[in-house]
């Protein structure tokens, strides 16, 4: 985690150090407002950009679920500045509303003729370990 930034062709700042430390803390994603309640002192300006950078390099990837604000998640390796293909499934968590990256053995081929995948995302909802166990 100490060189990603360097890996990634990034400048290090103290501030991209915090952000970035502040996605290695939860195993899940995380919205922008968590990522606010945790700087030290932030000026949303500066960590939009650092979020928008740090996507754009392959660090990070932006999570949509219809109707919510965006959650962010740390990328594996294989990402870059072209592509992020992940495969895995993002799951959506009824009970405690956290979204998790869940890896998977075999993740779905899907090929469309006449169009070219750049990005899939196959998301599920339903009830997180901690929620079914409690429940
Ligand atoms: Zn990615
Ligand atoms: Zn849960
Ligand atoms: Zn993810």
């Amino acid at each position: 985690m100490d060189n990603l930034l360097k890996d990634k062709k990034i400048s290090e700042t103290p501030f991209r150090k915090e952000v970035l430390s502040i996605f290695a803390k939860y195993s899940n994603a995380i919205p922008l407002s968590i990522i606010e309640q945790d700087l030290e002192q932030y000026n949303r300006i500066t960590l939009y950009r650092t979020i928008k950078l740090f996507v754009q390099k392959g660090i990070i990837h932006e999570i949509t679920i219809s109707g919510e604000h965006s959650n962010y998640a740390l990328c594996k390796a294989e990402c870059n500045t072209i592509s992020h293909l992940h495969q895995h499934i993002h799951f959506k968590c009824k009970k405690c509303q956290i979204i998790f990256c869940v890896e998977v053995d075999q993740f779905p081929s899907i090929k469309l003729p006449d169009y070219k995948i750049e990005q899939l995302e196959i998301q599920a909802t339903g009830l997180c370990l901690k929620c079914n166990s409690s429940s």
